[in-house]
């Protein structure tokens, strides 16, 4: 299924066309328009799912496998040191384009730590809470 008045979906279908790095019947890896550094890619694929919740499990399944591949490419390729897989799920977690997407963000050596959060602090009664918040629903 693909959306009309989705971005992703165009792009990631070629009806917009782009600079792709990999495409196969499932995927089109293109290069992100605000790039965090040299190189960075977006997993799109060419189904419209609106994040991780809704994605086909047999597409889920393949998703690391394609990360992998385009990683193992940068690494040759560009020289970056390392990458980072990010994927963020509803506005809450900073996704802006309700199209699920993997990014692969290399890493340079010297380069700013770009995926980084404050270090918090939990209680163990909070900790417990969680887990039983959470665990009956898996
Ligand atoms: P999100 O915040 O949803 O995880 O990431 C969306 C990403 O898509 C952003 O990094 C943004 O720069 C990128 N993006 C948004 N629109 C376009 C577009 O039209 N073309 C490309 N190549 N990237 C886009
Ligand atoms: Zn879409």
């Amino acid at each position: 299924m693909v959306k009309d008045d989705c971005i992703f979906c165009k792009l990631a279908n070629g009806v917009i066309p782009t600079a792709s790095l990999y495409e196969d019947d499932t995927f089109r890896v293109i290069l992100d328009a605000n790039p965090a550094s040299k190189g960075h890619a977006l997993i799109l694929p060419k189904h419209h799912y609106q994040d991780l919740c809704e994605l086909d499990e047999a597409v889920g399944e393949k998703v690391l496998k394609v990360a992998a591949k385009i990683g193992k490419a940068m690494k040759e390729g560009l020289g970056c040191a390392g990458f980072n897989l990010v994927q963020n799920n509803g506005e809450a977690a900073g996704q802006t384009v309700m199209h699920f997407h993997m990014h692969v963000i290399p890493r340079y050596e010297g380069g700013s730590k770009m995926v980084t959060w404050e270090s918090g602090k939990v209680s163990a009664e909070e900790t417990e809470r969680i887990v039983e918040a959470v665990t009956p629903r898996l």
